[in-house]
């Protein structure tokens, strides 16, 4: 079975959310430098590249990057595109969808992403009618290729807290430039970063059609 790499780095060359804590790694001890062993340093944004947040980001005493489920990161997933020239994805936009079924995990493919290596001015953001058709369909899971679920000027994150009200949850930045629209199997265990706001994401699909 053909396994798609649908990560983006968290590396040196990934853009952070400006003004963020970017990737940098610094050596604590080097083969060249007459140490037993090449160790690095690494300080990071865990924003930074493929990852899941924590309800924690968002609202004080909610659950953190330990305590993410494991279930709604593996398992159906749609990809569905949407036109990247607008801002706000109604249920009608998500025409690649079923119209009828359970939908647990969407990865909503908008090609406003860093995986090309700048920051997008701007993207598509689901509106909150739509996160509540979706959860109301089953949604556990809502990936994204943008750098986050809601607007690059949202101070309210009504889409965060939308999803973790509804007991679901994110993936941002997913390289979906390669992907075609259509249900996949997704792997996306988030690291076991313990007491933090987000956790990075090896993020995997798998297509279901060549099982
Ligand atoms: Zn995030």
């Amino acid at each position: 079975m053909r396994e798609r790499d649908i990560s983006i780095p968290m590396g040196p060359n990934t853009r952070e959310w400006p003004g963020d804590q970017p990737f940098s790694c610094g050596w604590t001890m080097t083969l060249a430098g007459g140490g037993s062993v090449n160790l690095s340093a690494v300080t990071t944004s865990p924003h930074v590249g493929t990852h899941a947040d924590a309800p924690l980001h968002v609202h004080d005493g909610w659950p953190a990057s330990h305590e993410l489920p494991l279930a709604a990161f593996a398992g159906r997933a749609f990809v569905c595109s949407v036109d990247s020239s607008i801002d706000t994805v109604e249920p009608e936009d998500l025409t690649s969808l079923p119209s009828r079924g359970a939908v647990e995990r969407l990865l909503l493919r908008t090609q406003c992403s860093v995986a090309g290596g700048t920051f997008p001015p701007r993207w598509p953001v689901l509106s909150v009618d739509t996160v509540q058709m979706l959860l109301a369909r089953g949604l556990r899971l809502l990936g994204v290729d943008t750098p986050s679920v809601d607007g690059r000027h949202s101070k309210t994150l009504d889409v965060h807290k939308a999803l973790f009200s509804g007991g679901a949850f994110n993936l941002e930045n997913l390289d979906l430039r390669a992907i075609d629209d259509g249900e996949y199997e997704l792997v996306a265990y988030p690291i076991l970063l313990e007491g933090v706001d987000a956790a990075p994401v090896r993020a995997v699909l798998k297509d279901r059609r060549e099982e």
